[in-house]
Parts: C-alpha cells; structure tokens; sequence
C-alpha cells in the first residue's frame, strides 16, 4: 500500500497575516444597511453606540487584506492553523473516486470556528476602552466562543441565550459561565424588548432574532459601558473567518489539488463564507471553476425559499435594516428542528453571491443531515457538529454522484465545528424522533406580506 498522506499541516508560520475582504473584489458594491427608524442608509456614526470604530471601519472597508493585529495571531497560534484532512476512509465506505477534504475548525478551544471571531472582536472592543460586550447565542457555540475571548482581554460578558437552549443545554451554559460570562434565558425581563415579547406570548421559547433584540438594547441603553457582539452574518465577521480558507488554499497546494467543489453549511453564512470567500475571489479574479455551494436547512430555507428584500436583523426591530435572503423577521423554528442555523436572514456578502449566481444554494432536511453525519463519525472518527452534517450530506451526494460519472472531483468542506455538546440531538435522531418538516409557503407568505415597506 503507498503511503498515502491523509492530514496536511501548516506549521505556525505559516498562520495568515490578513484576512481577505471580498468587499474589494465583489462585481458590484453590497446594498447599504439602513436606519431601522428612518431608512437611510446608516454612517459609522450610527452604529457607533453598538460597535467599536475598527470594526466598523472594517464593515465597510474595500481594502483587499486586513492586517490581522500581532495580539490576536498570537492566541490564534492556541489551535490555528488548523489541520486540513483528506477523507480517504468516507471515500472508500461511498466507492467514489472523489477526493474528499475538509477543514477540521473543532480543533479551537470553543470546538467550533467562532473563536476566529470572537478574538478580534473582544481584542478592538478592549483597545477602544470598552468594559463588556452584549450578545446573543442559539446553540450556545458563539456564547462559549465569546466568553472564552472575554476572559483572555479581561472584559465583562452578558449572554442572551436562546430560552429553548438554555433549557435544552444545561451543559453548553455552564461552560459559558465557566469563562466568567453571565447567561440569561431570552426572552428576559431584563430588556424591554424581552419584557414586550413575554407580555404577548408568557411561554415564548425564544429565537436568535429576539436574543438579538435583547442584546442590542442592552449595549445601546449602557451609556457607552457596553458594545454589542455577533458572531456571524456581518462583513467584519466573515472576513475574520477568511483564515480558513487562506489555510485550506495552502494546505490543498501540499497535496497538489485544486477543488472542483467546495461546500459549507449556511445559517449566518460566516463558516461558509470563511472557508469559500478565498476560492471565490480565484473564481473572480484568476479564472477559476470552483463550484462554491452553501446548505442549509429544510426547516429554515433562508436562501432557498426566501425572498431577497429589506429586512430587519432582529425582532424587534433594532438592529439595523440589511437587504438580504430573508423568512422575515418573526421566523421562529419549529421546536423539533435539531440541526442549528436557525437565522431567519443571511450574511449580506452571501446573499449577494448568490443573487449574481456567483454560488450555489440547496436546502437539506433534517434526517439526511444526520444520516450523513453518523456515517461521517463511523468512517473518520468525529461526530461533527450538527450544523456542518449540512454540508456533509451535499459533500456525499457530490461524491455518489462522481461513483455513478466516474469523475475524480476533488471536493472540500468545511467541518466547523464537533457534536460533543449536541449529543441529545443525535440522541433524537437515533431514537427516532426527528422528523421532516420543510417550512411551509404559508408562513413564508404571510412573512413577505410583513416586510417593511423601502
Ligand atoms: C454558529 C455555527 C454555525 C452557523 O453559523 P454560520 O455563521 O452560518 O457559520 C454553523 N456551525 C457551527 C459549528 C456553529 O457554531
């Protein structure tokens, strides 16, 4: 047997110095964001209450490459770069002469690759004088991530967490509040807006556009104290996630391959965009044919089913307005959906590429997610988060697809994240009590009717 080389490691040096901003190469300029009063397009001075002035210099920059600050590479050099593995033992189980690769981001501390965010984050919130950050967190992926990046620059940390997770996760809050940060079941009293949600509905389970609502207030109404934190959908975060891909494109150079097919799972769009944007950019710039494809899920088909308009990023209505792939605003999960990416909109950057058809969408229901991701564990040894087996299913159906063509495609994915605290989900999977469910077009429908009016 040759001695085939299945994992491709960058030694440290070769961690990226820049994250790439796709801003300086997209065909035509992203919509602006709008004032969530007077829909105007907003200024940096408007976002001042809720965000640290670097980063939202960088929400708007068309700079190419963003230095990434000595401070932040060094605690990424605690698990980056991370290891690119060739998925020989899946593509034996399927009998596909595809080349399978992923990108293994639940090597970081967090398990998944939100602490490529949250570092910077907390890292210009502490250089501009900022006590604490606000946040929101669904799963609790982010929450964890954050409160780890808190602690290391010796900032304050409010959680608002998802009421039907911080029931469901008793495990996922507690590490949150290992790391210093206080977590409260959303909707809260603690917030007008939560207090407002609970008076219309005293047993809502909440949803990440309420947490968001709450989040926001809360850094907006601390006299400055506080700035608020999002662990995806915005420009500056998926440009932090850049690393990814800058990684991948080097480490499939060490295995002399090019991907024909790259694949990530999509619910803000910012672990997709971290390991896509890079082949994006060889796509647009260097003649390129990589076939780029975000999957998401049945139940929350933002890309799929949405419609392309204005809308509001949280609940309540706060947060500022962005043009995007949208369920509107009230989207609220059904309680069995077990997969995570429960947004009810998409990143900008995302929804542009794939308005200009620069990418590919597909919406996966729940079981074949997770029959793709126990077949993933049994070949490669990793029960990966249930939000990349998303991508996992496309990432199988490709790779049939080239047993049935004969095609060699090489196809790389990127498992963001392992399933060790998502454990009661695949506990529902293999007890069977999962279902289907495809979100319905009458509550699409009736959510476009509710847009507001630009
Ligand atoms: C948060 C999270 C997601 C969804 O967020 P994106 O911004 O779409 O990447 C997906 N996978 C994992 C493991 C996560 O923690």
């Amino acid at each position: 047997m040759a001695d085939e080389q299945i994992r491709f490691e960058l030694p440290q040096s070769e961690l990226p110095r820049q994250w790439y901003n796709i801003q300086a190469d997209l065909p035509r300029p992203l919509p602006p964001v709008l004032h969530p009063g007077t829909h105007q397009p907003i200024g940096p001075a408007d976002l001042a209450p809720l965000f640290p002035m670097a980063l939202i210099l960088q929400e708007v920059s068309r700079d190419r490459y963003v230095d990434i600050p000595d401070e932040v590479r060094e605690m990424y050099k605690l698990w980056r770069p991370t290891p690119l593995l060739r998925a020989r033992r899946l593509e034996k189980a399927l009998g596909t002469p595809a080349h399978i690769y992923y990108k293994y981001e639940g090597t970081s501390p967090s398990g998944s690759h939100k602490l490529n965010t949250a570092i910077p984050q907390a890292y210009y919130n502490k250089a501009e004088g900022v006590q604490g950050l606000t946040t929101e967190t669904g799963a609790g992926q982010w929450g964890t991530a954050l409160s780890i990046a808190t602690s290391f620059f010796g900032l304050e940390c409010e959680v608002y967490m998802v009421k039907v997770s911080y029931q469901q996760k008793p495990y996922r809050r507690a590490i949150i509040q290992t790391f210093g940060a206080n977590v409260y079941a959303s909707p809260s009293e603690r917030t007008h807006a939560g207090r407002g949600i609970l008076a219309q509905n005293p047993d809502s389970s909440g949803s990440l556009g309420i947490a968001i609502s709450e989040a926001v207030e809360a850094a907006a109404t601390s006299g400055g104290k506080y700035k608020y934190a999002l662990g995806s959908v915005l420009n500056h975060v998926l440009m932090h996630q850049t690393v990814i891909g800058e990684e991948a494109l080097k480490q499939l150079e060490m295995a002399g391959e090019y991907p024909d097919i790259v694949v990530g799972c999509a619910g803000g769009g910012s672990n997709f965009a971290g390991i896509a944007l890079p082949f994006v950019q060889k796509n647009l710039t260097e003649g390129k044919n990589t076939r780029i494809i975000a999957c998401e899920p049945a139940a929350c088909p933002s890309l799929t089913k949405g419609v392309y308009a204005y809308d509001f990023g949280d609940t309540v209505g706060l947060a500022p307005m962005v043009k995007m792939y949208t369920l509107g605003k009230d989207y609220v999960p059904p309680p069995f959906h077990a997969g995570g990416l429960r947004y009810h909109g998409m990143a900008s950057i995302v929804c542009e590429l794939y308005d200009q058809q620069l990418i590919e969408a597909r919406a996966i229901p729940q079981l074949d997610t997770f029959k793709a991701g126990v077949q993933f564990a049994r070949t490669e040894g990793i029960v990966p988060a249930p939000e990349p087996t998303h991508a996992i299913a496309t990432v199988i159906e490709e790779a049939l697809k080239c047993k049935e063509s004969g095609e060699k495609k090489v196809i790389l994915f990127n498992l963001c994240g392992h399933g060790h605290f998502d454990m009661a989900a695949y506990d529902a999977y293999m007890s069977g009590k999962l279902e289907d469910y495809e979100y319905p077009q009458a509550e699409i429908d009736k959510a476009m009717a509710a847009l507001p009016v630009i």
